[in-house]
């Protein structure tokens, strides 16, 4: 095909002048028939990746969409720049639909959007027939794609279905894009939508814009009120809680502190999720506190930061959701307090559910890689692009570039912590260990006779937060498992052999508070 053309209705419908990075690529591969997997961040402009194809090629392209909202924004920006799309979805009435139909079959659509759901019925598959055998199906556009990942939270069982384009239309090109993409999710996506020969167009993920810090959980709401305090006040932003409890209460509480925060979750009636969403995309400074139920398919540029106080269950939605932070370039911040006790929590979620075996291991491996982004002592956007296979220089606008951690050798210490688990009988706790090495006869360490171990008070070179740091470091490393079966105790792991037999070093990373930005943060 002519790429002139692709640059003609860039310019003369989209009214740009020129494409992003490999947006060009994309459309000219498409439009000339071919399969593509898309893998752009958020922001990138992945959606004239099939736009421009659906107008290149004859007849209707139909683009699969997981959200009613996205698709009602997608279509009438299309409208407005003269495009002929529309949307099929359960907020039509039959007329309306029935109208739809029609006019895709007259042959009056460039795009149509439909929900998945929508699209395996019988109905529509023979409507897609008809198209078929006129030669007037442009191509398959399926948008999120990482909903057909049964790992990730944003998993849709109707998108497995979608494997049927293939089956049923082999000759149409499909395009499957997201904004999601480590190893794991991109194999996925092409094995069960069948886009195994499609070629791949993988984006840098980098989001230059967006500092990164991840502090350890010590009094996460004083510090999370201190981190909006200090620059960030009157500015928009989104603050992730993993319970909806936890919402309500961080909001009420924000409040309280004179912060303009509303709450959102999937527990609030409809109206109410809707009013504070509106506000949030209207209104100047709002923060919302939320569960993961917020975001997909928020398009609000000026968010300023993204604060989790809880873990996310890995790098990939860790990714995305504080990539809702600065889309429109400006300097944003990514801000994380978190724990062994999250850690302790989130493992128990995964082995307390229903999933399989293999299913656990997975999650379990996400989890880690993430506990690894946590206590690295490099820089986090190195770590962060190194999860999805892409390579990168320190970056200087993340907290372990801008003040880098002091790092000491413990490797004494963290024997000593691992035999103290070991002697103690590999049955409590961090707290209870932490008591036994610094010598403190509590009755807990007497009616178990621990003060007698030889481990009891041998820990002075460490106060106990310290201990607490070692200990949460060494379950990082892996040396240390927590079986919350049993409340949390730890156990030793075959990691920790080399360690107690004296063949590895172990370095510790000293928690220190970033100094302040230079503004006085007053109390919390
Ligand atoms: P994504 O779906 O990847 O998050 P979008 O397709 O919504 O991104 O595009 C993000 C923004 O970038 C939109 O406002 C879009 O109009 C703009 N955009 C996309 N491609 C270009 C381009 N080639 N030139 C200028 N603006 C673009
Ligand atoms: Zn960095």
């Amino acid at each position: 095909m002519n790429p002139s053309r692709a640059h003609e209705t860039l310019f003369h419908v989209f009214g740009y002048t020129g494409f992003r990075g490999p947006q060009e690529a994309i459309v000219e591969h498409v439009a000339a028939g071919g399969d593509a997997l898309v893998l752009m961040p958020t922001g990138g402009g992945k959606s004239l990746c099939y736009q421009i194809p659906a107008l290149l090629r004859p007849g209707v392209a139909i683009v699969v969409s997981p959200l009613i909202a996205l698709m009602q924004d997608q279509v009438s920006a299309l409208k407005e720049v003269g495009v002929a799309a529309d949307f099929l979805n359960s907020t039509l009435s039959f007329d309306r639909a029935m109208e739809i139909e029609r006019a895709m079959l007259a042959g009056a659509l460039d795009l149509l959007y439909v929900a998945p759901e929508r699209l395996v019925t019988p109905r529509f598959l023979d409507l897609l027939d008809h198209l078929n055998e006129a030669g007037q199906l442009a191509l398959f556009a399926i948008d999120e794609a990482h909903c057909v990942s049964q790992w990730g939270h944003d998993f849709r069982p109707e998108y497995l279905q979608l494997s049927i384009l293939q089956e049923r239309y082999p000759q149409i090109p499909r395009i499957a894009l997201t904004a999601t993409a480590d190893a794991q999710t991109r194999h996925e996506i092409a094995e069960r939508l069948r886009l195994q020969d499609a070629r791949e167009f993988v984006s840098s993920f980098d989001r230059p814009n967006i500092r990164y810090t991840i502090v350890p959980k010590d009094n996460p709401r004083a510090q999370l009120l201190a981190f909006i305090r200090d620059g960030h006040l009157g500015e928009a932003g989104i603050v992730y809680c993993s319970s909806r409890k936890k919402v309500d209460e961080t909001a009420a509480w924000l409040i309280e502190k004179g912060i303009a925060a509303l709450p959102y979750h999937a527990g609030m009636n409809t109206e109410e999720r809707a009013a504070n969403q509106d506000r949030f995309l209207r209104e100047d400074g709002i923060v919302m506190v939320a569960t993961v139920a917020f975001g997909m398919g928020i398009d609000k540029p000026d968010v300023r930061f993204v604060a989790h106080l809880d873990l996310p269950r890995s790098i990939e939605g860790y990714y995305q959701e504080t990539g809702r932070a600065g889309r429109d370039g400006l300097p944003a911040e990514a801000w994380m307090a978190y724990s062994v006790a999250d850690l302790v929590q989130q493992r128990r979620f995964i082995d307390q559910g229903e999933a399989g075996a293999e299913v656990k291991r997975v999650a379990t491996a996400k989890l880690d890689a993430l506990l690894g982004l946590c206590e690295t002592t490099g820089c986090r956007r190195q770590r962060l692009l190194g999860y999805f296979d892409e390579a990168a220089e320190p970056c200087g606008n993340c907290d372990t570039c801008l003040h880098p951690p002091q790092v000491r050798d413990a490797t004494e210490s963290a024997r000593k912590a691992l035999s103290c688990v070991f002697r103690t009988g590999s049955r409590f706790g961090a707290g209870h260990i932490v008591d036994v090495l610094t010598g403190k006869a509590t009755d807990k360490v007497k009616e178990w006779q621990h003060d007698q171990v030889s481990t009891f008070g041998i820990g002075t070179e460490l106060d106990d937060k310290g201990w607490r740091t070692l200990i949460r470091q060494l379950v990082a490393h892996g040396a240390l498992a927590v079986d919350h079966e049993r409340y949390g105790a730890l156990t030793l792991t075959e990691s920790a052999r080399p360690l107690l037999r004296g063949e590895a070093a172990f370095t510790m990373r000293l928690d220190v508070v970033a100094p302040k930005k230079g503004r006085n943060v007053g109390s919390a």
